[in-house]
């Protein structure tokens, strides 16, 4: 972007870019975003920045004067650039992978250039109704029942405090008005998950005051999953105690492994016990799109509340959250308070919906366009297939691993999701935790490849999870191949030494 002979001037001291070198910047940068994604195999997917390179390269003040366009385009490319981890790169298979598409980033463009606010249904009726119709499509897509009702949120962990918001003020009424503190009729609420749950549930009873120590870990099973009767037993102690159960949360794709916890019995414990059930699929979700699949899902229709995360594994990127609800009045006897100055413009009525009313957020931008773009660029059936073919890609690299005998699955593979190990046989406990670290941090490094580790029944192991539209069964060779290679490249220097 750097050395142009037709170079924007710097803007005047007031208004706009005018409309023709806007024009010539953006495409421009239609240019830059299409190179990015169609060499972004060229480069090195972790930088080799330390902590406080790009600040040092930033200027440290606001400039007084504008600047040239052409001089922040450059440090785009010259300060920013090197220290980006290039997220939508095949061969990253951190965490979910990362669902950057085109449709998607058109419809990024187009939001941006309308700036909306999804406030009321009047300060942006197509922002609201194309939620609407957004919501019931990934309802329609993942196969939950028409008795849930959908809002979207930035992230899992922010629909995961409003489930348990409306759950906290089933549990004790009037806790939005009185609050919590003094209350002789408050006993200590209590929330419970397996051990392999997502740690956003105890941010949220961090955020709604209930507290970080009454989250309930509940063992999980040989396969990551939460026991039920385990469940049972610490709801008993709990009541027992004094303490006043109030919700629990289900994982259908836990975060390590992508196991699925016994939804179904769970929310029999949740029936007998009176408890709210908070399903998180904000992963596995994306399994009910494909009907062979979708079993997983079974008794999730029978939650109170379940986020899906459509920015994890639906082709929508960052951010998408949907929280569904079976009772979203209780959500806005919680949230709707509609300040003075919109009183004029709020709820139509009763005519429309005003998303404001169903969480904390006021100004809501308008997120439900990129889902639209892409879910229509791709259709369905192309959902279908890159979910299918992800767990496919999740199928071949497990294959690898069990034809590598100095190699174990660490858990059942499950959805797009392997979790594996490099366990020589003559090696100590201690000393494969140690590989297997080493080898993450080297492939990392590489810039070829990055996985993630974690740890499961106390023993380190590697970690890769597919979710990119544009990563292959040549991708997986490549890091697969990788990884043999820093295994191979440690045990000959380990012989070398002996
Ligand atoms: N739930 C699960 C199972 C997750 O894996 C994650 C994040 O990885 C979350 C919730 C939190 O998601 P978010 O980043 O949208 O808050």
């Amino acid at each position: 972007m750097t050395d142009r002979a037709d170079a924007t001037p710097p803007l005047s001291l007031l208004g706009d870019l005018p409309a023709d070198a806007l024009r010539r910047e953006l495409h421009r940068m239609a240019d830059w975003v299409a190179d990015y994604r169609e060499r972004i195999e060229d480069r090195a997917i972790v930088p080799t920045v330390r902590p406080g390179d790009v600040t040092a390269g930033l200027q440290q003040h606001v400039p007084e004067h504008a600047e040239p366009l052409a001089n922040v385009l450059r440090d785009l490319d010259d300060v920013v650039m090197p220290g980006i981890v290039h997220w939508g790169h095949p061969a990253f298979l951190g965490y979910f992978g990362s669902t950057s598409n085109g449709p998607a980033l058109l419809g990024e463009i187009a939001a941006a250039a309308l700036n909306v606010s999804a406030m009321t249904w009047k300060t942006s009726p197509a922002a609201t109704e194309l939620e609407t119709v957004v919501l019931q499509w990934v309802r329609e897509l993942v196969g939950l029942p028409d008795t849930f009702t959908g809002v979207v949120y930035d992230t899992a962990s922010v629909a995961v405090l409003h489930a348990l918001a409306a759950a906290r003020e089933l549990a004790l009424p009037d806790v939005r008005a009185r609050g919590l503190a003094g209350r002789r009729d408050a006993r200590v609420l209590r929330a419970y998950a397996s051990d392999q749950a997502h740690s956003s549930l105890e941010k949220a009873m961090v955020m709604l005051g209930l507290g970080e120590q009454n989250v309930v870990r509940v063992e999980s099973d040989a396969a990551f999953r939460l026991r039920p009767d385990a469940l049972r037993a610490a709801i008993a102690a709990d009541r027992a105690s004094g303490h006043h159960p109030f919700a629990v949360v289900a994982t259908v794709g836990t975060t390590s492994t992508a196991s699925v916890d016994p939804v179904r019995d769970i929310a029999d414990v949740c029936a007998e016990e009176g408890l709210w059930l908070h399903v998180d699929a904000a992963y596995g979700g994306a399994m009910g799109v494909l009907p062979e699949r979708r079993a997983l899902l079974d008794g999730v229709e029978r939650a109170d509340s379940v986020v899906v995360n459509a920015h994890k594994w639906l082709f929508v990127p960052l951010d998408f959250s949907v929280l569904y609800v079976r009772r979203p009045e209780l959500l806005r006897e919680v949230f709707a308070l509609t300040p003075e100055y919109l009183r004029g413009d709020a709820a139509m009525n009763g005519a429309a919906i005003d998303y404001m009313d169903y969480g904390v957020q006021l100004g809501r931008r308008f997120r439900a366009l990129k889902a639209w773009m892409v879910f229509r660029a791709f259709g369905r059936s192309g959902i279908e297939a890159r979910v299918r073919e992800h767990c496919r890609l999740a199928g071949v690299f497990a294959d690898c691993v069990r034809a590598e005998p100095a190699f174990e699955l660490a858990a059942p593979p499950s959805m797009s999701v392997v979790c594996f190990r490099c366990a020589p046989a003559s090696m100590s406990a201690a000393d494969v935790d140690a590989l297997n670290v080493a080898i993450v941090e080297a492939v990392n490094a590489s810039g070829e490849a990055y996985l993630t580790h974690t740890v499961l029944a106390g023993r380190a192991a590697m970690r890769v999870g597919f979710g990119n539209v544009l990563t292959t069964e040549r991708h997986v060779a490549e890091v697969w191949e990788r990884i043999r290679a820093e295994w191979r490249r440690r045990s000959n220097a380990d012989q070398g030494a002996r």
